[in-house]
């Protein structure tokens, strides 16, 4: 190898030296040799300024520094040296200087190397990044589970809702059918007795003064077993065709024509 290959050889107009530097020293003849042994040298500086870099990005990292800077809140201040170029004052700057460095080139022999220091992934606390984007996965799989039961609960409620609307509704047409079905009892009977009737099952019922009486009362089966709204419009009927009367109109009507005429329907609705 041609040289001493510690001293460190530099073309004239790069160190200032006296030109006729090159004769004292061992200048190299051959252009190839001298290409091979600047780009070794090169080489060297270069992981220099790696270990340099590197070195930094320990000194960033450590926990305690970590710790101290995150509780004087300086941070920021962590991030925006960071994202600036190695200062004049580093050791490895200075290195690169003595090659022909200029600030804010970038290194290597095409000027188009790294120019700000090697970026660092920085994180705080004991555990690897792998076990972070774990900790990421699962929270984002209970995010996921926990969407899901709540949009079913939703739906629950939802389902809840409707069906409490719907028993209110039913209940209320309920009630409805039987305070008209008392109504259009009594009149049943007024009728019927103006008529002469002495029986009709659909008279109101004699009041018992008993309760386990009065359960015995309704018979399975019986006209009295039935749903309320079906009872009504049974009594309904009887009253339009037996007497042309229409609970709803609350009339009694002189003929058949004058209450098609009249009333509307037999229904509560189409009045
Ligand atoms: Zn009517």
């Amino acid at each position: 190898m041609y040289g001493t290959g510690k001293k460190l050889w530099l073309p004239p107009q790069a160190t200032g030296l006296d030109p006729d530097r090159d004769k004292q020293t061992e200048a190299p003849s051959e252009e190839g040799n001298l290409q091979a042994e600047e780009e070794d040298d090169l080489d060297k500086l270069l992981e220099q300024y790696e270990r340099q870099a590197e070195a930094d990005k320990a000194k960033v990292l450590s926990t305690k520094e970590e710790k101290a800077l995150a509780q004087m809140g300086m941070a920021e201040l962590r991030e925006s040296a960071l994202a600036k170029p190695l200062s004049a004052q580093t050791k490895g700057f200075q290195l690169l200087a003595k090659m022909g460095y200029k600030e804010g080139e970038g290194i290597g022999k095409s000027v188009k190397g790294r120019v700000a220091p090697i970026a660092v992934d920085l994180k705080s606390g004991r555990t690897g990044l792998g076990i972070d984007e774990g900790r990421k996965r699962q929270r984002e799989a209970a995010r996921l589970v926990k969407e899901a039961q709540d949009a079913k609960r939703r739906r629950g409620m939802e389902d809840l809702h409707s069906d409490y609307i719907t028993k209110q509704a039913a209940s209320f047409a309920d009630r409805q059918a039987e305070q008209h079905l008392a109504q259009a009892r009594k009149v049943c009977e007024t009728l019927d007795r103006r008529k002469g009737i002495t029986e009709n099952v659909m008279w109101p019922l004699e009041p018992v003064s008993d309760g386990d009486e009065k359960e015995d009362a309704v018979e399975e089966g019986s006209w009295e077993s039935f749903p309320a709204a079906e009872k009504l419009s049974d009594v309904l009927t009887c009253l339009r065709t037996r007497h042309l009367y229409c609970l709803f109109c609350g009339c009694q009507y002189e003929s058949r024509d004058a209450m098609e005429e009249s009333c509307p329907g037999a229904t509560e609705d189409v009045h």
